[in-house]
Order: C-alpha cells, then structure tokens, then sequence
C-alpha cells in the first residue's frame, strides 16, 4: 500500500481524497520510483478541484511533476537507485501522477536529476519553473536581447511568474513585474524585479497598437491581458504565451504581428521534445541560485494537498507549492 491523492468521479461529481492505495492499481509503465517530493501547479490545482477540465481518465492521481529514486526498472536506461524527474507527458492527466508515494511511468518521461540540484530543489522548480525556462529561451530564439528595453513579466506572484522574474533578472534583463496583489511589490523586487506594476493596467479593452513600450513578455494570464500586452510591444518585440489564469480568450487584432512585426510565441511544457526539456534542465542548473529558492517556496505534506490546491485556485498562494510525499 502507499499514500496517494486520488481523484474519483460519480454521477454526483468528483472529489480528491488522501488515502491508502494498493501497489496493484498502479497503472502499466517500465519504471517504478519512490516519489519523495511533487509539487501544486496550477493544472493540478484545476484538476483536484474540478474547476477545469484537466482528468481524462478516472480515478486519477494528480500532480504532472514529480521527483524521486527508481525502485525497479524494466529499461536498460534506469537502474533502481537512480534519481530521477518527470514533467508532464499528460501524468496526472491521463496516467497516474505525482501525488503519491510510488508512481508506475514510461521510461521515456523521465529525465535524470541534474546533478545540481536535489530532489526536492528541482521540484521547487518544478514545470512551473522549467515553463519559464522554455519562455525565457523563446525569448532569446526570437533575438529579445538585454539592452532592446524592458521584459514584462505577467501573474507575476504565481509559480511561473515568479521562476521568470528571477530568471530574467538573473540574465541582467530589465524586468518588469505585472500583478494584481501589490501587497507583493516587496516580493517581487526580492525576486529581482525592477518595477511592479498593477494588472488593472491591462484588463481594459486595448487599442489595436498602444504606446511600444515593452522589448519582450513572458504571459501567463492569457485573456485582455496577453492583448494588451501584444499591443503595447515594441517593434520585433515578442512574447511567450504559456498561462490562461486569466483566461482563455484572446481579444486582440493583428495590428502588433503586421505593423511592428511581434512575435507571439506558444509555449507547451507538456509534449515538449526531450531534448528541449534536457536543454531547459541545463540552463536552469546554470542559472538558478539554488540558495534563493526558499524565497519562492511554501511546503505542505502529501495529506495536505487537497487543501493547497485550493488556496491556490483562490489566489491565497505565492510562488511555488511543494508537497512533502516522503
Ligand atoms: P499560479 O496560480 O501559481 O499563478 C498564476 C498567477 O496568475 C497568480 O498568482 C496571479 O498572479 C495571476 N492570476 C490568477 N488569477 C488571475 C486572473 N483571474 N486574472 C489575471 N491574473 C490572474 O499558477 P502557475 O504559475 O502554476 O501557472 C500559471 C499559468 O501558466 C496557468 O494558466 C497554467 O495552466 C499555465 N502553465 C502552462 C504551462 C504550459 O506548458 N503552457 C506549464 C505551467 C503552467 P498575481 O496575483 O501576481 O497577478
């Protein structure tokens, strides 16, 4: 038996409880690992709540991350002992995820922990903090260079937002914090920010172009806000689109694609190649400052996920949340 969150639906709903399962319900996979940390994302958040329609197949574990040590292994690519991590591949959407002492997965979803960081510094990071990575690399594939002018940074107090403002302002970009909670302006300027400015600023309607104020973006929210961010971008400016926190619309023209030729970039950590999760991986080992990575972060044991996802769904939460699975 091990301790797990498991989803499960009825005609009357569905509801996440912790409890006990048996090693025998674990889906098929060539890989068993002890997951010793997982983490809360925002999908997860959606998924455990029921707010979003994130569970394919039921019952489910949650949590499309975790790290942990191999127990047994039917691949020639992982030998029990070995420190491991996953992102994504749709576990905890479709196969059985994170949230849980044992997880049974592909071999071909799981990367080795860089040597950098420990399990629970990489889960810290978790895919909200490779996302930003992906972000932040577009970025620099589209030529956002450090002296083009200021990078804004949208839902900027959340696990994505925050893993981007370090990272950006790690890089020596001039990063400017969107949020809608400027109770967290000292936060966000600890992270590195340069400026915090209000979400208000970006939830009325735009124009098609407004002033060109930003070089770059990294957006989260999706919805008025991601418009009016591409409309105040400067000329080949671009912007990494990864979130829908506030939205899934996107009420915008295509004004800032033909007359200051911006660049909207798509980010999926989900079905990202493995390599370019490997790269994503690398810089992150490069670049993060594992010292500052409690400033991002707040811990809840396995039993108390179910209660972190809601907090997180209502906005009562900062940064990353880690959950304790050992
Ligand atoms: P969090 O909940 O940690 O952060 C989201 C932040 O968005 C909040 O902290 C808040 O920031 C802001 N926000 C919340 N609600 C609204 C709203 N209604 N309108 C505007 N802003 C809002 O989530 P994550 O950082 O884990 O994820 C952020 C988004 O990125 C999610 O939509 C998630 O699904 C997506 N995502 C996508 C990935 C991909 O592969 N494309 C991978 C990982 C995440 P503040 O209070 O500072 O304004």
């Amino acid at each position: 038996m091990f301790d797990a969150v498991i989803i499960e639906k009825n005609d009357e709903g569905q509801a996440a409880s912790f409890r006990q399962i048996a090693l025998d319900a674990l889906p098929v996979g060539d890989v068993l690992v002890k997951v010793e940390w997982s983490t809360l994302n925002y999908k997860d958040a959606l998924a455990i709540t029921g707010k979003g329609p994130i569970v394919k197949s039921w019952p489910m574990v949650p949590g499309v991350d975790f790290a942990g040590t191999v127990v047994e292994s039917a691949s020639p690519d992982f030998l029990p002992g070995d420190k491991v991590l996953l992102n994504g591949w749709g576990v905890g959407e479709k196969h059985w995820g994170g949230l849980a002492g044992l997880a049974r997965v592909s071999s071909e979803w799981l990367i080795r922990l860089p040597a950098a960081f420990s399990a629970r510094q990489a889960m810290i990071l978790g895919t909200a903090g490779y996302t930003a990575m992906l972000c932040v690399m577009a970025l620099e594939h589209a030529d956002v260079k450090l002296n083009d002018g200021p990078v804004l940074v949208t839902g900027a107090s959340g696990g994505v937002g925050s893993i981007a403002v370090m990272l950006l302002s790690g890089l020596g970009y001039e990063t400017v914090a969107v949020t809608g909670r400027m109770a967290e302006k000292d936060y966000l300027e600890s992270l590195g920010a340069s400026r915090v400015i209000q979400r208000d600023l970006f939830t009325s309607k735009s124009r098609p172009l407004e002033k060109a104020e930003w070089a770059g973006a990294i957006d989260v929210v999706g919805g008025q806000v991601l418009a009016s961010v591409c409309a105040a971008v400067r000329l080949h400016g671009a912007v990494a689109a990864c979130g829908l926190a506030g939205g899934m619309d996107l009420p915008l023209t295509v004004a800032p694609f033909i007359l200051r030729g911006v660049s909207l970039l798509g980010i999926d950590s989900t079905l990202c190649p493995r390599e370019q999760r490997i790269r994503a991986w690398d810089r992150l080992a490069g670049l993060i400052d594992v010292t500052r990575l409690e400033e991002v972060v707040s811990e809840y044991p396995l039993s108390q996920a179910v209660e972190a996802a809601h907090a997180l769904m209502d906005g009562r939460t900062r940064g990353r949340i880690l959950i304790n699975v050992a």
